[in-house]
């Protein structure tokens, strides 16, 4: 059976909620995949950073084979013997008292949002079930309904209304209007620190650190979701320390994972998880066997192999070559770490017809915002095969389009 038969078969009885670059993947191993024909490719994506440690990293696999002999799931109905190692091991490393273990991204802001409302209302005084947290524009953070009430991309939004109300909106980068915002009944601010989704968007230098001052001088919270950006991906563990701009509230998941399972959490200090007591908040999977112990691994990996700092050389090395392709076709290429973006100027399509160029000749990414490709490949990528990717990516960059619409529009 060959890819076509794979992908007509999603597409029979999948629900279209996605429209992937046509490859059908069957095997992987770090930093390449296979396809059922057998085509080797680079994975420049690496799921979006869930695969930062690359594929089946031997560490991780080996960590959940071994907790899989013994026990996979209890429900937090009882204790587990692993559970407690996890969250002690993922408090000391991202430097908070307390883990408010999840699954996925979604679940995590969604419970990270609870804890800061429940927090508010009962230590901070803000009228009972009326406060409200300022988001930025262009922001992603999941797909539930509370947190596609406050996106601001209207297919995220249309048709799935009503809305989750108690959300405001200010421009990214702008800290400014962030602070303009702030009520009497503000809770905090919810941002990343680099928009993904959004674009690969940077924000200004000083942006995460003015945040932090803001949100001490109104004594409100400051959420960093840093599901994408933390873990190593952008050259540091997580991505506020490039500017000392600690939040009160930590949001992780993708890579916490290995690439092997979906494990995700809260992180804050005493003073603010202690606000959710027995019955709060739960998840029959959030922290059972296997995610902890796969959690563990996860960050074992990131120390033993310093993975963050891996993705601080590799990501300058892979963007300064990316910023020397000439090509007409490029408005900008920013990011940090590895984590970067290629804008493609809008007369030459969108970067969707250069993922799949790409994918022909074996690089593996994804466009994101239609004008944007993103490279956020493992970071346990080499730089040979970095270099293996430039001169692919340095071919489609460089040579005539034949997108036909690009044509129209030149002729
Ligand atoms: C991927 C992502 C999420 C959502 O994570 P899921 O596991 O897909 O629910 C939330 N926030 C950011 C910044 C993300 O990149």
């Amino acid at each position: 059976m060959n890819s076509k038969y794979f992908m007509d078969l999603e597409y029979e009885f999948g629900a279209h909620n996605y429209k992937p670059i046509p490859v059908v993947i069957e095997r992987a191993e770090g930093v390449w995949v296979w396809d059922v024909e057998g085509k080797r490719y680079l994975d420049m994506l690496s799921a979006y950073s869930a695969l930062s440690h690359g594929h089946r990293h031997p560490k991780i696999v080996k960590a959940l084979i071994d907790q899989l002999q013994k026990v996979a799931l209890t429900s937090r109905a009882f204790y587990n013997n692993v559970l407690g190692l996890f969250e002690e091991k993922l408090a000391k490393f991202a430097g908070y008292d307390k883990v408010l273990p999840m699954n996925t991204g979604a679940e995590a802001v969604e419970s990270a949002l609870k804890v800061a409302r429940k927090w508010a209302y009962y230590k901070r005084g803000i009228p009972m079930n009326d406060g409200n947290i300022i988001v930025a524009e262009g922001n992603f953070h999941g797909r539930t309904i509370t947190i596609i009430s406050f996106s601001t991309e209207p297919q995220y939004r249309d048709g799935f209304g009503p809305y989750t109300p108690g959300f405001k909106v200010a421009p990214f980068g702008d800290a400014s209007a962030i602070e303009k915002l702030i009520d009497e009944k503000t809770i905090g601010i919810l941002v990343e620190p680099i928009q993904g989704e959004g674009g690969v968007r940077v924000p200004p230098a000083g942006y995460l650190k003015v945040l932090r001052e803001i949100a001490d001088k109104h004594k409100i919270l400051l959420i960093f979701d840093e599901i994408q950006t933390g873990l190593g991906r952008t050259g540091k563990m997580f991505a506020w320390q490039w500017e000392d701009a600690k939040p009160d509230i930590l949001i992780l998941g993708k890579a916490l994972g290995g690439g092997v399972y979906p494990v995700s959490a809260v992180l804050a200090n005493n003073d603010i998880m202690d606000v959710l007591k027995p019955g709060d908040h739960g998840s029959t999977f959030g922290g059972n066997p296997l995610a902890a112990a796969v959690g563990i691994a996860a960050m074992e990996v990131l120390q033993e192999e310093r993975l963050d700092e891996r993705a601080r050389e590799l990501g300058d090395y892979f963007m300064s070559q990316l910023k020397l392709i000439e090509s007409e076709y490029v408005k900008e290429v920013r990011g940090k770490g590895l984590l970067i973006g290629v804008e493609i100027k809008p007369e030459y399509g969108p970067a969707r017809s250069f993922c799949e160029k790409l994918a022909q000749l074996g690089v593996l990414c994804k466009e994101t915002h239609e004008q944007v490709i993103r490279f956020a490949p493992p970071l346990v990528i080499t730089k040979e095969e970095i270099d293996w990717a430039l001169e692919r990516i340095r071919k489609v960059l460089t040579e005539p389009i034949d997108v036909p619409s690009v044509k129209k529009s030149l002729a």
